[in-house]
C-alpha cells in the first residue's frame, strides 16, 4: 500500500481500536441511493461476460448504476485485463502486474456486443504502464474486430492517458476512427497529486486536443468528478481548458468512495449545484453536457451519442 493510502486509511480509523476498526461509511445522500439490481436483463448480462471471459468497469469500479444500466444490457467493457498499473486514490480496480494481453480478447467484444445487440458501444481498459505501446494496438484490434462483426454499432473508447508512450500508440487508435474518443481529465490539477499522481493534468488535455487535431471529425469527450475538495472557479477553469482542446461533450459526477481504503468524500455536491455548473458548461459552447449526481462516462452513452451528433449538425446547418 503506498504510503499516502496508508496514512489516509490510518486517518479514518478510531482511536479504540487503530488497526482493526475500519472508517464508518459515510452517509448518501438521498439523491444517490440506487435500487440492488435484481432483474433478469441483469442477469443475463453478467452471464453473457462471465461466458466470454470479458470484465467489466460497471462491476470493478462498482458502479452505482450497474442495476438500470445492465437491465438494458448497457455494458462497458474494460479491455487489458482486470489489473492496473496505477493506483489512483478514487479508484476501485485492482492494482498490481497485470497477465499478458489476451488474444481472443478482441473477437470476445464482438460477440458481446452482437448478443446484447448494442447500437453503441464502449470500451475502455485499465492502464497498461507494461506494455510499450500502452495497450493501444488492443484498442486498435477491438475497434477492427467490432467493425467486422457488428458494423452498424457505434464505437465509443475510453482510453488510458498513454503517458510516455510514443505518440504514435495514440495516433494508432484515432486512425482505426472510433466514433468517441474520450479521455477523462477526473478533477481539478490542484488535487492531480494526491487523487491522480501516476497522471499529470496538461498531457491528458494535451491528448484530447491531439485526438481532435487528427481527426477533427471524431467526437472528443471528457469527464471530472466532483465532491474530491476541488473548488467552484477550478471546475470552471477545467471546462474552459477543455474547450480549448476543442472537446465536444462533457460529464460531471459524483465521486463516491469505493472502500474506505480510497480518497473520501469532501462533499455531496447537490443536484442544484449540478445543474448549475451544466448551465455554465453550455454557455462555454460544448456540443453536450451530462452532469448529475450519477453521472458517469458511460452512463447513457448511446442516447448520448445520438444527441450529440443531432447538436453537431444543428450547428453546422445553423453555421452555412
Ligand atoms: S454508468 Fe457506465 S460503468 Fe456504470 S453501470 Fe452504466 S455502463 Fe457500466
Amino acid at each position: 500500500m503506498a504510503r499516502g493510502r496508508v496514512s489516509r486509511y490510518l486517518a479514518g480509523m478510531s482511536e479504540a481500536d487503530p488497526i482493526l476498526t475500519p472508517v464508518p461509511k459515510q452517509r448518501k445522500p438521498d439523491w444517490i441511493r440506487v435500487k440492488a439490481p435484481t432483474s433478469t436483463g441483469f442477469a443475463e448480462t453478467r452471464r453473457l461476460m462471465r461466458s466470454l471471459n470479458l470484465a467489466t468497469v460497471c462491476e470493478e469500479a462498482a458502479c452505482p448504476n450497474i442495476g438500470e444500466c445492465w437491465t438494458k444490457k448497457h455494458a462497458t467493457v474494460m479491455i487489458l485485463g482486470d489489473t492496473c498499473t496505477r493506483a489512483c486514490a478514487f479508484c476501485n480496480v485492482k492494482t498490481g502486474m497485470p497477465r499478458a494481453v489476451d488474444p481472443l480478447e478482441p473477437e470476445h467484444v464482438a460477440t458481446a456486443a452482437a448478443e446484447l445487440g448494442l447500437e453503441h458501444i464502449v470500451i475502455t481498459s485499465v492502464d497498461r504502464d507494461d506494455l510499450p505501446d500502452g495497450g493501444a494496438k488492443q484498442f486498435v484490434r477491438v475497434i477492427e474486430a467490432l467493425r467486422r462483426n457488428t458494423p452498424s454499432t457505434t464505437i465509443e473508447i475510453l482510453t488510458p492517458d498513454f503517458r510516455n508512450k510514443p505518440e504514435a500508440a495514440v495516433e494508432s487508435i484515432v486512425a482505426a476512427r472510433p466514433d468517441v474518443y474520450n479521455h477523462n481529465l477526473e478533477t481539478v490539477p490542484r488535487l492531480y497529486p494526491t487523487i491522480r499522481p501516476g497522471a499529470r493534468y496538461y498531457a491528458s488535455l494535451r491528448l484530447l486536443e491531439s485526438v481532435k487535431r487528427q481527426d477533427p471529425s471524431i467526437f472528443t469527450k471528457s469527464g471530472v468528478m466532483v465532491g474530491l475538495g476541488e473548488q467552484r472557479l477550478e471546475v470552471h477553469q477545467v471546462m474552459d481548458d477543455m474547450r480549448s482542446a476543442d472537446v465536444d461533450f462533457l460529464t460531471m459526477g459524483q465521486y463516491l468512495q469505493p472502500t474506505p481504503r480510497h480518497a473520501k468524500v469532501e462533499e455531496f455536491v447537490t443536484p442544484q449545484t449540478f445543474s448549475a455548473y451544466a448551465a455554465i458548461a453550455r454557455a462555454k459552447g460544448f456540443l453536450l453536457v451530462a452532469a448529475s449526481p450519477l453521472t458517469r462516462s458511460s452512463y447513457h452513452a448511446g442516447d448520448d451519442f445520438a444527441k450529440m451528433r443531432a447538436n453537431r449538425e444543428a450547428r453546422l446547418a445553423a453555421a452555412r
